[in-house]
């Protein structure tokens, strides 16, 4: 697993990024039975470019091949031109992924395509296998040579190797060997297949185009999230079942079960940052659970200020519901600047915090002499919040009382989400009050694991994974030496 060095551009040319936050690895789209179905998997990728903005690649089946085209960079980019002409089909799967740059990120853009003992196959990964390391060991040790780094190929390899002659049972078979968090999407000439691993830990979800298709058939559609769905006129059905693996063909729809499903471990930080607000997750509406951690934290973590300022943007609507609750004035006392680039040159006369003034900007005439509660979703290093605080005091804020909706972030992800090492994770070595001290603030609180629970419930169908803020993993094997450096799935 590798990492972004350096908070938020501060060096020359460097990628001017989030790096004080939590990366979510990818997304994927499918799409089966419609004439344009490279450009509704592209528009699904662009809905879903939040997931991840390193590489992206679509793969398509016109039922006699099977066509390609992946690259660095963002979605738009990628698929400009006449470049989704050139790869017409009538199925597809796409992805987008994050990841750090660099030259060889490209060898491991998904999806992987494959001429196997099986026909053409080309897989989609969301998720981080734990016993990838090991699998692969024992492959190469029987003469697989491996094209990537990435754990997905380990997929590849299991299904090529499988026993079982028919596809849907040497999928299974496949799946059944690996093990951690996978939300998949795999074409061949003929089908499409989604699977999610039995703890479901990254969303999957399935739904139609009404009459998207031949003989104005409908359209089946899978996507990460629901966004995607909206994008594409398309309708929500339901998720892939965590242990299911489904299969959509010319003559049929199936659900077949690889696995029994284990305890669910969906995973929280779904709700609390990485899905965009429009979608519904785990079956659940990201904003509605956003929304009821800012009020949670205001019922758990009260304090008298004048405002209630979100850290953009995916402060805004835990700060709408903290707002609510409380009764103090939600204010954009800080703008956000969504046209940075990729990279920036810092002026050569060092400005300080120039990455976060770059992207930030305090609202001086509305924060002057006020008050201030500050709602970011996730406080990580405690770089960012740092610099941040300063812009508030620098602005005139006469205090800055700092909330977190969600727990201290304690421990890494080994499911599909680049976390920095447990050492620079600042809430696993100090206190709250240390942290408080370090950022500058004049309180921090965080919202408790309970109400984070609380918040994120429909009911109470769904099970969460909250290792990071616990430090124990719904798996038996934690394998770090999975999580190499670019690879992984992701
Ligand atoms: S460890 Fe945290 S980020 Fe990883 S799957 Fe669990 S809740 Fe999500």
């Amino acid at each position: 697993m590798t990492l972004p060095v350096e908070p938020l551009g501060v060096h020359e040319g460097l990628a001017v990024n989030d790096s004080d936050k939590l990366h979510e690895e990818c997304g994927v789209v499918a799409i089966f039975n419609n004439p344009e179905a490279a450009t509704l998997a592209y528009l699904g990728l662009h809905a879903l470019q939040h997931r991840g903005q390193e590489s992206a690649g679509i793969v398509t089946s016109n039922r006699e091949h099977l066509r390609q085209h992946k690259q660095m960079g963002h979605v738009a980019e990628i698929f400009a031109g006449d470049v989704l002409k050139k790869i017409k089909g009538s199925l597809a799967i796409g992805h987008t992924r994050y990841s750090t740059a660099g030259d060889s990120a490209l060898l491991n853009a998904q999806p992987i395509m494959v001429q196997s003992n099986k026909g053409m196959i080309a897989v989609a990964h969301n998720g981080n296998l734990v016993n990838a390391a090991a699998i692969r060991t024992r492959l190469e040790e029987k003469g697989s040579i491996f094209q990537t780094n990435s754990d997905t190929e380990v997929i590849v390899h299991l299904i090529a190797q499988s026993r079982e002659t028919n596809l849907p049972n040497a999928i299974s078979d496949a799946l059944r060997r690996v093990e951690g968090a996978f939300s998949l999407v795999i074409v061949t000439l003929d089908r499409i297949f989604a699977a999610r691993d039995p703890r479901g830990f990254r969303p999957l979800a399935m739904g139609y185009i009404p009459h998207g298709g031949d003989n104005h058939k409908d359209s089946v559609v899978f996507a990460s999230e629901t966004c995607a769905f909206d994008l594409l006129d398309a309708i929500y059905v339901r998720d892939v079942k965590p242990g299911e693996l489904v299969e959509v063909g010319p003559d049929r729809t199936e659900s077949h079960f690889f696995a029994t499903p284990k305890e669910q471990s969906a995973c929280i930080f779904e709700h609390v940052y990485f899905s965009r607000p429009d979608s519904i997750v785990f079956g659940r509406s990201v904003h509605a659970s956003r929304e009821a951690m800012g009020r949670q934290l205001a019922r758990e973590a009260g304090v008298d200020a004048d405002l209630v300022v979100p850290v953009p943007d995916s402060g805004v609507t835990a700060a709408m519901g903290y707002a609510e609750e409380s009764g103090i004035p939600f204010r954009f006392g800080l703008i956000r600047n969504h046209y940075v680039g990729r990279t920036f040159i810092e002026p050569e006369q060092r400005v300080r915090d120039f990455g976060v003034r770059l992207k930030l900007n305090p609202v001086r005439s509305l924060l002057e002499g006020k008050r201030v509660i500050l709602i970011d979703d996730s406080l990580v290093r405690g770089t960012t919040s740092e610099k941040i605080v300063r812009l508030m005091r620098n602005a005139g804020a006469t205090e800055v009382h700092m909330r977190i909706s969600c727990p201290p972030t304690i421990s890494p992800c080994y499911y599909g989400v680049d976390t920095p090492s447990k050492e620079q994770l600042i809430a696993a070595s100090h206190s709250v009050d240390e942290i408080r001290q370090k950022i500058g603030a004049d309180s921090l609180s965080y919202l408790s694991l309970e109400g984070l629970r609380t918040a994120c419930a429909e009911g109470d169908k769904t099970a969460y994974c909250t290792s990071c803020y616990t430090g124990k993993y719904p798996t038996d094997w934690v394998d770090v030496d999975s999580l190499a450096p670019v690879g992984a799935g992701r």
